[in-house]
């Protein structure tokens, strides 16, 4: 069908707005909009109806009535007054109810709403009713539209574009700051503001702290006088130390910490340190400078915790932290035993415990938060010195998830092959510190 005829169709029909005319021919034409392209259809077609009926043919009457009542077409009335004919009273548009006439208002509430957040990119959302997308597919069904474009996209690409003008901030499709959520039809205009996140890696330069946060078991957060009211088992935890400074900066909603594993309570992170990921929920301010940021959290952790390599990544560096969970990583055990041992002894635990597959139990310490299955993990090398007749230093290179104290203790024969059985004396874990998480470096 011809675009001109198919035009006169729909509005002999229904009653429609310039955009949702204009907006069933997007794709045909280019540099205009759909409004435009509305408007110069009406016109033509208002133009067509007036030389009918200066021809006498009663069709031109009726079609400018059309045009005037179900376009709101200003030239059609004005015709119809000057050769004294009745005009009837303007409809309000079919397809969107006369929301497109909302849209400066919609992108004037988005950009005060923006106001409160620093941003570069966004992506606007459109919800429609129900009935509305239901009510414009069944239009397009009974005219056989096929170079249109639908609602929801006109309204997000002409608001977004006002937005962009207005904002001088850049639309993002994969990856947006912000999502402005509109709906046309209720006026709500609604932030999705994304987390921010900052990675680097911390070193735990101290014992005696976790690297999260954990709830009191007694009370699970709520306080109690087991955890003294605070409602955690310990008064802060390396999560902590880097969230607090980190919120207060981005003035965000709250926060989670991801890490590529964790060392126990009592063992440092030395080295390196530990890769870690900081995702900080909603936040208001998200450009500032990340080495301000971790003077004030290394001055702050007081020598306890040290980050350093801050900068900014995005969600998909939160699933690598957790793939490096194996990383290899290079632990210094503090070994004491039960009696003296002989450097024989010394050499010939070194040689078991390198280049050997490690059977692994779940440890009974963490059985109730763990599944209960074997693992297997490598040890690449061992070096073990000897610090006095009964106590050692070992270096222990391996697999990342073997648990070291088990490997000790042997936790009750649980791992195997264990220290304590190999050497036949009992082997217990004195000290224990991270020297090293070395693939996975992100
Ligand atoms: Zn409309
Ligand atoms: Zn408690």
């Amino acid at each position: 069908m011809q675009i001109l005829e198919m035009a006169q169709r729909t509005l002999e029909r229904y009653a429609l707005c310039n955009n949702c005319l204009g907006r069933q021919f997007a794709l045909v034409g280019y540099g205009v909009d759909n409004g435009q392209r509305g408007e110069a259809i009406k016109l033509t077609l208002t133009m067509k109806a007036h030389q009918l009926s200066l021809l006498g043919e009663r069709a031109g009457v009726s079609l400018l009535r059309k045009i005037a009542e179900n376009g709101a077409f200003d030239m059609a009335s004005e015709i119809l007054r000057k050769l004294r004919k009745r005009v009837g009273k303007r409809r309000v548009c079919h397809l969107c109810e006369g929301r497109f006439e909302l849209t400066q208002e919609l992108v004037d509430h988005s950009v005060e709403e923006l106001q409160n957040y620093e941003y570069n990119t966004f992506l606007v959302g459109i919800e429609l009713p129900t009935r509305i997308e239901e009510r414009e597919d069944e239009f397009k069904a009974e005219f056989e539209v096929k170079h249109g474009e639908n609602m929801r996209n006109e309204f997000s690409r002409t608001i977004g574009k006002k937005l962009s003008e207005m904002t001088r901030k850049t639309t993002e499709y994969a990856r947006p700051e912000v999502v402005v959520l509109i709906n046309p039809f209720t006026k709500q205009v609604v932030l999705q503001v994304n987390p921010l996140y900052i990675m680097g890696k911390y070193k735990k330069l101290i014992r005696g702290i976790p690297q999260s946060k954990w709830h009191c078991r007694e009370c699970r957060g709520r306080g109690c006088p087991q955890c003294n009211w605070t409602g955690k088992m310990y008064p802060e935890s390396v999560e902590e130390i880097i969230a607090g400074p980190t919120l207060r900066r981005t003035y965000g909603e709250g926060t989670a910490f991801h890490a590529a594993g964790r060392e126990d309570i009592d063992a440092r992170m030395l080295g390196r340190g530990r890769p870690f990921v900081i995702e900080v929920k909603k936040p208001r301010k998200r450009f500032m400078n990340l080495r301000s940021l971790a003077r004030t959290i290394n001055k702050q952790a007081g020598g306890k915790v040290k980050v350093l390599g801050l900068r900014v990544t995005n969600r998909d560096m939160v699933r690598k932290l957790k793939k490096a969970e194996t990383a290899e990583k290079i632990y210094k055990a503090i070994v004491g035993f039960n009696r003296n041992i002989g450097d024989e002894e010394l050499g010939a635990l070194e040689k078991v415990f390198s280049n050997t597959v490690i059977r692994q139990q779940t440890p009974l310490r963490v059985l109730h938060r763990r599944a209960d299955r074997i693992r297997e993990r490598y040890i690449y090398k061992t070096k073990i010195e000897r610090l006095r007749p009964n106590c050692v230093e070992m270096r222990i290179h391996c697999q990342g998830g073997l648990y070291i104290k088990e490997l000790i203790t042997g936790d009750e024969g649980r791992t195997n092959p264990n220290v304590t059985k190999v050497i036949a004396a009992k082997a217990a874990p004195l000290e224990l510190d991270v020297l090293n998480v070395i693939a996975g470096e992100p």
